[in-house]
């Protein structure tokens, strides 16, 4: 039997009545001296912490990455150097645009964010289960989960608003898509891919880069709801995703995720026919084909849900030796806003809680800050340089110079190539099964019939434009189902 310990107080003094308020009196009111009861008011008063702003619902386990294929060639990443090597790692995955509460099988891209402790460092790679995003420029994230979030007046999700910018921003074709497909109600975490999304870069020993884009593809096979399942599941298990992991670790069925890698050369990068760096684009497999790297598998339930999942940090500025950023303009802005945002949600010191910290060495001289908890750096100095400690910079570590096409700042300018919207997902509607085809339609136009107000049909006919640029079949069926009539000569 478990040994008896005594309840207490936050400062440990032994409680002697847990549940009962002291009272002046059997009857009279209650006493300030209680303080318990005032302690235990307040931390509950402070039980939450801003939920993210997007990605607030979210599952996560620990796991194992294992090396299976050798791609020294193209990186010195410790983690990737040799088969058979196994890294820790934390796995959230989430929905985007609901609050804590929301249901899991909304439709809606699925976060695929993980976290490998490797000895020179965490890595984060935080992605989607799609290989694209609605924009291709950082500077528009808040107007468009503006779109994905409440109307300001009812506050209610409004697909007009929804509808009102993609329209208006065509670059979201592509995830729209996606989104709209059965893709975008995924059986729970487990059967649906992953990918890094971004394109990163990778730098072998002999300091050579080339770019990467990262997939995981799940092992258990892709498993959607149609949009009627998931509808119905929203009231009867909005935990759907989240009790599906849980149980499924519980009861030994570890989930597993190959990762893969498409590569691509600086000269190939220069001539590719689409920017490669443009988030909204996929690099077709027939140019870049997947190359295998190792399996993750998720083997461990947090003990506790807040102190890991919740409080777990994701930062795509977290990289190691061997990966590398992009040119990529969401990367670049995504540097900077993933740890601002946790900064602002847990606090200055995120990175040393348990499910963030590094597991391996951590020096440097941050010091104070809310809830500086480890420590703090003790007695060492806490500035540079000085005569006392023996901390160094490893000129081992040392990045490669990147080749600037240009060197004027300030350039606001669209590449070239970058308004072709409607190529890829064209591409992606005709390899559907005639099926994935109707349900798509179906889905689309579902999700476009809550148009409402007195912009409907400017909105509806501006985003039709867009369906039938990628494919003609894709844009009539939406008309057809929309009851739009369409002038047989727009389609010459
Ligand atoms: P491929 O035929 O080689 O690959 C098609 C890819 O599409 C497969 O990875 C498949 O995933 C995935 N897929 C199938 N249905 C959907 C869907 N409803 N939503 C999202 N992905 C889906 O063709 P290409 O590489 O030439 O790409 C053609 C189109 O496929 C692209 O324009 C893009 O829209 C889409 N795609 C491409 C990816 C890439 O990295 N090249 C990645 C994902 C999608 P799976 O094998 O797991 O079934």
């Amino acid at each position: 039997m478990n040994k008896k310990k005594n309840v207490t107080t936050a400062a440990g003094a032994p409680v002697k009545h847990y549940e009962d308020s002291q009272s002046v009196g059997a009857r009279g009111p209650l006493l300030l001296q209680d303080y318990f009861l005032h302690e235990k008011l307040a931390h509950f008063n402070r039980e939450r912490i801003p939920e993210r702003i997007v990605h607030a619902k979210g599952s996560g386990a620990y796991g194992t990455f294992t090396v299976t294929h050798d791609i020294s060639k193209y990186t010195r990443a410790k983690l990737f150097s040799k088969i058979g090597k196994e890294t820790k790692v934390f796995v959230r995955f989430s929905t985007v645009g609901g609050e804590k509460g929301s249901a899991d099988t909304e439709r809606d891209p699925r976060g695929f964010a993980v976290k490998f402790y490797t000895e020179d460092g965490n890595w984060d790679l935080v992605g989607n289960n799609t290989p694209v995003f609605f924009i291709k420029d950082p500077k528009k994230f808040p107007d468009f989960i503006h779109t994905q979030k409440r109307d300001p007046y009812t506050n209610c999700k409004s697909p007009t608003m929804m509808w009102d910018y993609w329209s208006l921003n065509p670059e979201s074709l592509h995830q729209v898509l996606i989104l709209m497909s059965d893709r975008g109600t995924p059986v729970g975490y487990r059967f649906m891919n992953g990918y890094g999304s971004h394109t990163f870069s990778l730098v072998n020993d002999k300091n050579e880069r080339v770019y990467v884009k990262f997939h995981y593809k799940t092992m258990q096979g892709i498993k959607t709801f149609t949009d009627a399942e998931a509808a119905e599941l929203k009231s009867k298990d909005p935990d759907f995703s989240q009790r599906d992991l849980v149980n499924a670790i519980d009861n030994g069925h570890f989930p597993k995720y190959a990762l893969k890698i498409q590569v691509m050369t600086n000269d190939q990068a220069k001539t590719f026919k689409w920017n490669p760096f443009d988030l909204t684009k996929v690099w077709p497999h027939a140019d870049f084909p997947l190359i295998d790297v190792g399996v993750i598998e998720l083997n461990e339930n947090p003990d506790n849900y807040f102190a890991h999942v919740e409080q777990s940090a994701f930062a795509p500025a977290n990289l190691v030796d061997g990966i590398g950023f992009s040119p990529d303009k969401m990367l670049q802005g995504r540097i900077l806003a993933y740890p601002d945002a946790h900064r602002y949600r847990i606090g200055v010191n995120y990175d040393s809680l348990p499910v963030n910290k590094c597991p391996y060495a951590v020096n440097n001289y941050h010091r104070d800050g809310t809830m500086r908890f480890d420590g703090n750096g003790g007695n060492t100095p806490n500035y540079r340089p000085n005569s006392f400690d023996t901390l160094v910079e490893d000129d081992k570590y040392k990045g490669i110079p990147y080749e600037l096409e240009s060197n004027v700042a300030g350039y606001f300018d669209r590449n070239e190539n970058d308004d072709d919207h409607f190529t890829q997902p064209g591409n992606l509607f005709k390899i559907m099964t005639p099926e994935a085809k109707a349900n798509t339609i179906n889905n689309i136009v579902g999700a476009m019939s809550g148009i409402s107000g007195i912009k409907k049909d400017e909105i509806i006919n501006r985003q039709l434009c867009h369906w039938f640029r990628a494919d003609s079949q894709l844009g009539m069926g939406i008309a057809k189902g929309l009851g739009v009539e369409i002038d047989p000569s727009f389609l010459k």
